[in-house]
């Protein structure tokens, strides 16, 4: 890596102002670098929702601001950047980093699943990536629970509505107003943020927070069903654990993870392997840069 630099995703406006940022981003990184961005090979994208590799256009990012219908990403970023640019699914390409550089470089099937502010996942299938129509790899809306919590997509049960940190905290939120002593929000406010970040979740479990050990066990128990159930019917060689509150919370959560698995694997005599993300934060950039030698 020769240069990287972050920026806040706009919480306001629409895709024109998301792609604003990225341009941004990418001309920090490439100054960074010592670069000029139309220098480059090309540049590769991460981004959340439905991705039309072909066309480099992203639908259906929920997670960012007034993003209706689908956005030529990467025309607009080309214009701006006078380089190819090449769009994938960021959950998806961190999965083909750890497939082809990381922890699960020594498999040919693999599911990468990313706990973070939702639950995603992508998928690596004899060597290559299952992408379906454009939307696989949601392993965080499958459902764990029939008529269970409420989540974030609006359908009941998800795995995300229990394991998602927007769903955690929602629930601490209720835990609390029920009377249940917290100390997450006060850790939130101490180190100056205004959502429970990995960071406070690991703080409070080394506070021994009893409400933040009961909230998180109850996502760990979600997260078992759900990727077994996965796991039930892909037969992956290897699972890999991403993701903020995956990498944050590290090795002894994923193994908790892989405990909570087995009760529900069919093939609990020969369970997946189970990783901790070994390119950690990083991979979805390395594997959104891949994205421009797929074809090479
Ligand atoms: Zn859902």
């Amino acid at each position: 890596m020769l240069g990287s630099a972050r920026r806040a995703t706009p919480t306001t406006g629409g895709p024109a102002d998301v792609a604003l940022e990225m341009e941004a981003a990418l001309r920090d990184a490439a100054k960074a670098a010592e670069m000029e961005p139309a220098t480059l090979a090309g540049v590769g994208v991460g981004s959340p929702g439905t991705i039309d590799a072909d066309a480099g256009t992203v639908s259906s990012a929920r997670n960012l601001p007034g993003w209706e219908g689908a956005f030529p990403l990467a025309a607009t970023l080309e214009r701006a950047l006078g380089c190819e640019v090449r769009v994938g699914n960021d959950v998806q390409v961190a999965t083909d980093a750890e497939f082809k550089l990381g922890a699960g470089r020594l498999y040919r099937s693999l599911l990468g699943v990313f706990w973070g502010t939702g639950v995603g996942s992508g998928l690596i299938l004899d060597g290559r990536a299952w992408t379906g129509l454009g939307a696989a790899g949601e392993i965080g809306h499958m459902v764990v629970k029939m008529n269970g919590a409420r989540c974030t997509c609006g359908r009941r049960g998800c795995m995300e509505a229990y394991a998602g940190r927007a769903s955690m905290e929602r629930h601490v939120r209720k835990l609390q107003e029920e009377g249940h002593e917290t100390q997450l929000f006060k850790l939130m406010e101490e180190h100056g943020r205004t959502r429970l970040t990995s960071g406070i979740w690991a703080r409070a479990i080394e506070h021994k927070d009893k409400v933040a050990i009961e909230v998180l066990d109850r996502a760990i128990r979600a997260l078992g069903a759900g990727i077994a159930s996965a796991s039930n019917l892909l037969d992956v060689e290897g699972v890999i654990i991403g993701g903020g509150l995956g990498v944050r919370l590290g090795h002894p959560y994923a193994q908790r993870i892989a405990d909570e698995m087995l009760p529900h694997l069919f093939a609990d005599w020969r369970p997946p392997h189970v990783h901790v993300a070994a390119l950690g934060d990083l991979g979805g950039a390395i594997g959104a840069a891949l994205l421009l030698r797929a074809e090479a």
